[in-house]
Order: C-alpha cells, then structure tokens, then sequence
C-alpha cells in the first residue's frame, strides 16, 4: 500500500466502549470526507447479513470477547484495499491488541499514519453510559436514552433504536476488562512512536469534536 507520499488523512480512534467513540469518529471522518471504517460495525453487519464471517463472530461478540487477530487481520486488509479508502481512512476499533497494531505498523508503516487519537472517559462513566446506549436498527445511528420510554424511534432515518446484544452487564464487563488488558498496553506504544494524542472525552459531544479537529489539523497541518 503506498502510504508515505501523498495528501491522504489516516486517522486511527482508541477508547474503551462507551467513551464517544463511535459518535466522534462518525463526525471526524464526516468532517475530513474519509470513510468510518469501524470494525464492530463491520462485524455487526456480517452477523445482520449472515456471512460466514458474521456466524463466526456473532457468538464472540456476544460473549464481549475478541474475534481472533487471523480474521480481523484479513478483514482490515481487505477494507483499507477499496478505492473509498484511497484518500484515508479512520480506524475505530481497531487496532485492538497488539498483533493487530504491528500488522498495522508494517502495512501502512510509522509515517502512514497521522495520528492516533485517544478519547479518555474513566470506568465508572462508560458503564452508566454504555447502559443506555441504543443504537438505530436500520442506520446504525448512536442514542443515549435515560428509560425505555425515551427509546422510541431514530430521528435520523425513523428506524426501530435497540440495545446492542453484547451491551448486557456481564458482557460490559467482559470488554472492559479486555480493552485494560489488550488495548490500553497500544496507547503506550503509539506514544512511543509519537502518534497519540490524548482527549478529554468528558464534557459537551461538540466542544470534543472540536478539540479532536483540532488536533487533527495540527497533525496534518492544515
Ligand atoms: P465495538 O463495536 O468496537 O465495541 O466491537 C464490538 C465487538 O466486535 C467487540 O466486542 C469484539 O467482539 C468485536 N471486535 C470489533 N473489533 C475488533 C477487533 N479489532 N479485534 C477483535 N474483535 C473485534
């Protein structure tokens, strides 16, 4: 992949579920016109569409535990290969562990990536968030509801707004645990090549769009 000589924008989000993340990502790669390559939705569409790929995951990602480095690897590589992501791409939610990241490392290499962004939300606040997390059945769409009365219909495309099914305590649990094991140890390492950048993701949706463009444009110096 030629990585290190052109105006692309690669971008690559990390925080544990429920710190914003796929709200802000959707926005930023809405912002710079490249594509929101989100591996949990990839697989959520699999499982949807009932691919081979999806009935090996959907058992995975129900328990909260991580689809093998083998089978994400060869779904990323396939994903970064499509002409859309040409001029860049945001990755959210992936990398995952550190397999994922050299693999990562070595295909685009250091330079082919602008910056990896971390959305800092402490444990207790993702738990209370992620509770009442419902996401749009049809678009996919992000809602936080306070009660099941609240959680009608997506105000975006009027689809049905459900609870994801691995969005149950224990598997809440399960993937927190994972992300301080596998995926936190990856921030030390994209900090080591001078790749991230730490956000507060506690406060107003906007005022941390703003502050992640922010960055973002520093990075790539526009
Ligand atoms: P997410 O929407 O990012 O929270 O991902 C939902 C689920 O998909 C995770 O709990 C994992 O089971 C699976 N998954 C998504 N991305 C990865 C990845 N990079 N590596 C392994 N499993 C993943």
């Amino acid at each position: 992949m030629d990585s290190n000589n052109d105006n692309a924008i690669r971008l690559v989000v990390f925080g544990r579920q429920g710190a914003g993340k796929g709200t802000q990502a959707t926005r930023l790669a809405h912002h710079y016109g490249i594509p929101h390559i989100s591996t949990g939705d990839m697989l959520r569409a699999a499982v949807k569409d009932g691919t081979e790929l999806g009935l090996k995951a959907k058992a995975i990602m129900d328990a909260g535990q991580l689809v093998s480095d083998e089978i994400m690897l060869g779904v990323i590589e396939e994903r970064l290969a499509q002409p859309d992501a040409a001029p860049g791409w945001l990755l959210d939610g992936f990398p995952r562990t550190a397999p994922q990241a050299q693999a990562l490392l070595n295909m685009v290499g250091e330079n082919g990536i602008d910056v990896a962004l971390d959305l800092d939300v402490p444990e207790d606040v993702v738990v209370d968030r992620i509770s009442s997390r419902r996401v749009c059945a049809d678009c996919g769409a992000i809602y936080s509801v306070n009660s099941e009365a609240d959680a009608s219909d997506c105000a975006k495309c009027g689809g049905r707004l459900v609870q994801r099914d691995d969005d149950t305590e224990e598997s809440i649990r399960k993937r927190l645990a994972l992300y301080n094991e596998q995926t936190a140890p990856l921030l030390e390492l994209f900090d080591g090549i001078g790749l991230l950048a730490t956000v507060n993701g506690v406060g107003e949706p906007d005022e941390i769009t703003e502050k992640l463009i922010a960055i973002v444009d520093e990075r790539i110096g526009s």
